[in-house]
């Protein structure tokens, strides 16, 4: 069984694929080909928004909301404890101090409640301007944005929504990447759309920020490449990328995200069967739908999610575990053993978590396969 079948995707999607690849190989435009604009242009259509700026992978695309909002040192950026290190990187990369935030224990997102505290602490303290939250859609949910809207608004921050697993989510019927000030994703291959190498993309309204991302993204050009008014990245999507993107983007939105739902179910189905309450099954709230980056359970503590996992890893199911550290005890980040934020939840889930195989093509046997597995390890 693997864990994202990406080799079973690209056998359904070959025709297409191959002959989008060789067309781009056939034009000569490898860098900025017609692709790239073509691929912006349905990417801000399906998301909803004014303006898509594609880049060369998820991180970059954070940084370059941090420079086009001119963040650095002195400013306090809130991001939560428990996601992928990108979502903080950047954060120090700018120069500014990343502030760890805890989250909630079933939707695995920014707590709004410790936010708001932690904003307040830095504002007593007044070493630090609060500036801006990077709300992330940890493993294809997106955060709860009206409620960081009001927070955000209240304490005059901007919004980053961190949507590098949460392409294809919605609340209420509006897509993730669309909540941000700046949203961002990413195109890695194991991402909910996912290309063949690395690939991201900023999203936005504001026409302003649209124009500065896209000269950042080129070595922050001015009216032509070789007039340079900023400090930029080189961070240009590849045109191979765009064109697999954009046979990739069409079975994402015909068929994939609702298929991944469909698993989503089985899932719950077989393992509430299986297991009834004995293992924590992922919560989605109402009106909210995932793109299901993860299916991730959580088990009692560490050595029974350990025991589990090696335990699957015998009958064959591979799993994962994302992720097994708090963001505020990464060496990097230089604070661990100081961190004076109580990020207690994060600190269990890291315990806890484990991700179960999960993909669009999953079959009804597989799915079944794993809650029949873990009911054995379990029962
Ligand atoms: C993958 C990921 C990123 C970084 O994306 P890359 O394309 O790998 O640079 C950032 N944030 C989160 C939450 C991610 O999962």
């Amino acid at each position: 069984m693997e864990f994202r079948d990406l080799k079973k995707q690209y056998e359904v999607l070959k025709k297409d694929i191959d002959s989008a690849m060789i067309d781009v190989a056939a034009s000569g435009k490898y860098i900025n080909g017609p692709w790239v604009k073509e691929l912006e242009a349905q990417l801000a259509d399906y998301v909803g928004v004014k303006h898509c700026i594609s880049c060369a992978n998820g991180t970059d695309a954070l940084s370059i909301a941090m420079m086009a909002w001119g963040i650095r040192e002195g400013d306090a950026v809130f991001v939560p404890d428990f996601t992928f290190f990108s979502s903080g990187e950047i954060v120090s990369l700018a120069g500014a101090t990343p502030i760890f935030v805890d989250v909630d224990m079933d939707t695995f997102n920014i707590s709004t409640e410790s936010l708001e505290k932690e904003i307040v602490q830095v504002k007593e303290e007044g070493l630090l301007t609060p500036k801006a939250v990077v709300a992330v859609d940890l493993f294809g949910l997106p955060a709860d944005f009206a409620s960081l809207r009001a927070i955000a608004d209240k304490y005059d921050i901007k919004i980053l929504e961190d949507g590098a697993q949460g392409f294809g989510g919605e609340i209420e019927g509006r897509k993730a990447c669309s909540f941000g000030d700046i949203s961002t994703t990413s195109f890695f291959p194991a991402k909910p759309l996912g290309c063949y190498g690395d690939g991201g993309a900023v999203f936005t309204d504001d026409d302003e920020i649209a124009a500065l991302a896209d000269s950042i993204r080129v070595h922050g050009k001015g009216s032509m490449k070789y007039d340079n008014v900023r400090i930029g990245l080189n961070s240009r999507l590849d045109t191979l990328q765009a064109a697999i993107l954009q046979v990739k983007l069409k079975a994402f939105s015909d068929y994939e995200l609702d298929d991944v739902n469909k698993v989503a179910d089985k899932y719950n189905e077989y393992l509430r069967e299986a297991l009834g309450d004995r293992v924590v099954l992922p919560f989605i709230p109402e009106g909210f739908l995932s793109s299901w980056a993860q299916y991730t359970i959580q088990l009692k503590d560490r050595a029974e999610r350990d025991a589990v996992q090696a335990a699957l890893k015998e009958k064959g199911i591979p799993s994962m575990i994302y992720y097994p550290k708090p963001m505020h005890k990464q060496e990097a980040f230089g604070i661990e053993g100081e961190y004076k934020f109580d990020c207690s939840n994060t600190e269990k889930l890291c315990d806890r978590v484990l991700s179960l195989p999960m993909h669009p093509h999953m079959s009804d046997e597989e799915v079944k396969e794993v809650a029949e597995a873990l009911a054995e390890i379990l029962l």
